[in-house]
C-alpha cells in the first residue's frame, strides 16, 4: 500500500499520490496519461482526475502498479480499478494489469478463444491475485500459458497450478529448470496451433521467443516494442542482456511476418496497418544495424 508520508513532492494536491517507492516503469503513465507523467526516474501525479472516466483510469494504474506505489489520501475503494481488469485491447486480445515488481511491471496478456480453436491463451504472466484469477475464470480459465522470456515471467507456476495448464519457454532461458511443461529449442518458428505461431527471437536473452496469433496481433516480449518519442518501432539496446547482433537478426527475421498490433511487455504498445507496421519494421532494423 502506498505510503503518505512517502509522498513525492512533484505530486499535485489532492487525492492521489505516488510515493517514493515507484520504480518507473511507466504503467501508470501508458494507462492513466491524463493523471500521471514521468518527471524523471519516477512518476507522479500531475493533474488529478477531471471526471468519472479519469477517475477509472487512475483506479485501473493504481491496481496495475507493480509495487502499490500509487495511492489515495481517503484510501478510497479500487473496486472498479480491479474489475476492470482483463481489459480489452483488440478482438479477443486482454491486458491482464497486476504487473508484478519480479518482472518490472512487465504487461501480460490474455487472448480469450473458444475450446474448439484451442481455448484461451495466457501470454507472460501477471502478479497472482483472486480477484484476477476469479475474473479471468469467469472467462473461460487458462489453457496454455506462452513464455516470451526469462524476466517476463512474474507468477508463472502460481497461474500454471491454478488453472491446470502447461506453459510453452525456451530452454535457453532456462525452461526445464522452472519444470516448463513445454520446452521450446532452436530457431526455427513453431507453429502452436492455427491462431499462433511461436517465432524464436534471441537477442533480449539467449531464449527470447515472440506469438503471432491470427497474423494480426504480435506479442514481442522485451524483444520490440512502439515509442512514442520516436513514433516508431524500436528495440532497447540499454537493455540487451544477450546479443545485440542476434536480436538484430531475430528482428531481420520478423519482416516475413504480417501484423498490425505490436503487445510488448515493456515499452508502448503499437498499431497501425500492416503495410504501416512493416515499414516501421523495415526502419527498426536499419537502425539497429547501426547503433
Ligand atoms: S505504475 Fe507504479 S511503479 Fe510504475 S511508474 Fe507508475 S507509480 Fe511507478
Amino acid at each position: 500500500m502506498a505510503q503518505i508520508d512517502e509522498r513525492l513532492q512533484q505530486n499535485v494536491e489532492g487525492e492521489f499520490f505516488v510515493d517514493s517507492s515507484c520504480i518507473d516503469c511507466d504503467a501508470c503513465r501508458q494507462i492513466a496519461p491524463a493523471s500521471f507523467r514521468d518527471h524523471g526516474g519516477k512518476s507522479s501525479v500531475y493533474r488529478q482526475p477531471r471526471n468519472p472516466g479519469e477517475l477509472h483510469r487512475a483506479l485501473m494504474a493504481l491496481v496495475a502498479c507493480p509495487t502499490a506505489s500509487i495511492g489515495t489520501v481517503s484510501r478510497r475503494s479500487a473496486r472498479s480499478g480491479v474489475e476492470a481488469f482483463p481489459a480489452l485491447v483488440v478482438d479477443d486480445v486482454y491486458f491482464c494489469g497486476f504487473t508484478s515488481e519480479s518482472s518490472f511491471g512487465a504487461w501480460s496478456y490474455l487472448i480469450v478463444r473458444p475450446q474448439e480453436r484451442g481455448g484461451n491463451v495466457l501470454v507472460d504472466s501477471p502478479r497472482f491475485n483472486n480477484p484476477l484469477a476469479k475474473r479471468i475464470e469467469q472467462m473461460g480459465g487458462v489453457n496454455l500459458m506462452i513464455l516470451s522470456h526469462r524476466d517476463d515471467i512474474a507468477d508463472h507456476v502460481k497461474f500454471a497450478a491454478h488453472f491446470h495448464c502447461p506453459r510453452v519457454m525456451h530452454e535457453a532461458d532456462g525452461a526445464a529448470a522452472r519444470g516448463i511443461e513445454r520446452v521450446t529449442t532452436g530457431t526455427a518458428p513453431l507453429k502452436i496451433d492455427n491462431d499462433l505461431l511461436l517465432i524464436p527471437t534471441p537477442g533480449h536473452t539467449r531464449g527470447h521467443q515472440v506469438f503471432l496469433y491470427r497474423d494480426k496481433v504480435l506479442f514481442t516480449g522485451d524483444h520490440l516494442a512502439w515509442s512514442p518519442e520516436r513514433e516508431t518501432l524500436t528495440a532497447f539496446r540499454d537493455v540487451c542482456w544477450y546479443s545485440w547482433a542476434e536480436q538484430t537478426r531475430s528482428m531481420e527475421k520478423l519482416l516475413a511476418c504480417q501484423f498490425e498490433w505490436v503487445l510488448p511487455g515493456h515499452g508502448r504498445i503499437g498499431h497501425g496497418s500492416a503495410e504501416e507496421m512493416h515499414k516501421h519494421l523495415e526502419l527498426c532494423v536499419a537502425r539497429m544495424k547501426k547503433e
